[in-house]
């Protein structure tokens, strides 16, 4: 553990204060003190209005991974700190149950923005469960949860149970059905035909599922070809929705995805270079490109773009009678699927 620096404050001190819990070969866990757990989406988010990211970190340890910047929060520099060093949040049912009332009717709560709520860490600590259970025993809400990982289907019963009496979406990420690129981009990741499998079972208990294929990634997993294969295969497995979004790379992921093609992908580091050193995000034809072919597959398969909005059981007005004053949550993540 290193020493407690002196001039931390917030988050950052809480991260330099966590004891730890466990120490495995690629990762160690830390318990993060006492911090809200539901935190506002950034202004103009167009999917969601609340996040919930139960651990900070992630072992699964994609090339790509966006998320890399938020340990940079904690005075965390390394990027490859967001998979070696994972914080399971304090959970604390009752502050959580309070946090809650912040939420209004309507509003989205995106479960797994910036961190995959059923990493490896989530068999030992069950953050994620634990929020579930109380969902479960509440009406009305409406939420998502995103994950790269087969592991949801431990929870099948509980979700079924979220399911009833609120609006539950799954969302699934599949950035590609060849196994091999898969284990190359996505190292610690579940193999493509378990999230899959995943998808099936999670369809077959009733649970709205769709599929994400985020990040695109220019001449790598962007062929009209593969992503109408993974359209099909999803297609069968039972997933209603589809949706693609293409990558962006902020420095922190940069500086773990360029070195990264150096080594698997050479002929395309010096074009990927040339690309974002304009800027973290892709504009212009390409983009247009990618949607256009997720906008082909979605019809030919027969996919809706976005999850159905169906009624939820009555809305539960007796917690909203209390206001909770606005806490400053944790400092404002870019969204986009784990
Ligand atoms: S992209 Fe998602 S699953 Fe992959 S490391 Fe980042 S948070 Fe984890």
């Amino acid at each position: 553990m290193q020493p407690v620096e002196q001039n931390l404050i917030g988050i950052a001190k809480l991260a330099h204060q966590a004891p730890p819990l466990e120490t495995k070969r690629t990762a160690e866990y830390r318990q993060l003190g006492s911090y809200s757990l539901l935190n506002r989406a950034p202004p103009h988010t167009p999917f969601f209005e609340w996040t919930i990211n139960p651990y900070r970190g992630c072992e699964i340890g994609c090339k790509y991974c966006y998320a890399r910047y938020t340990h940079e929060f904690m005075e965390l520099r390394d990027p490859m700190a967001f998979e070696q060093l994972i914080f399971a949040k304090q959970w604390n049912p009752a502050a959580f149950a309070k946090e809650l009332r912040r939420v209004r009717r309507g509003d989205r709560i995106a479960i797994g923005t910036a961190t995959d709520p059923y990493q490896p860490a989530e068999r030992r600590y069950g953050l994620t469960r634990s929020l579930l259970e109380v969902f479960a025993a509440r009406h009305g809400y409406r939420l998502g949860i995103t994950t790269k990982s087969d592991l949801v289907l431990r929870d099948l019963d509980l979700l079924q149970s979220v399911a009833r009496t609120n609006q539950l979406t799954v969302h699934v990420t599949i950035t590609a059905i060849d196994a091999g690129l898969a284990r190359k981009i996505e190292p610690r990741a579940p193999r493509p035909d378990l999230r899959l499998g995943a998808v099936r079972k999670l369809a077959e208990a009733g649970i709205e599922t769709g599929v994400f294929c985020c990040p695109v990634l220019p001449l790598i997993n962007d062929s009209d070809a593969g992503i109408s294969a993974l359209a099909q295969a999803a297609k069968e497995a039972g997933a209603r929705f589809l949706a693609g979004n293409t990558l962006f790379l902020r420095e922190s992921a940069a500086r773990v995805f360029l070195p990264f093609l150096d080594a698997e992908f050479p002929h395309l580091a010096g074009r990927y270079r040339a690309r974002f050193a304009k800027g973290a995000f892709l504009h212009g034809a390409y983009p247009d490109l990618i949607a256009r072919r997720f906008e082909r597959a979605r019809e030919r398969f027969g996919f809706v773009r976005e999850p159905s909005t169906r009624e939820t059981a009555p809305w539960q007005a007796e917690d909203q009678l209390e206001l909770f004053p606005e806490v400053d949550g944790a400092p404002g993540v870019k969204m986009s699927p784990a």
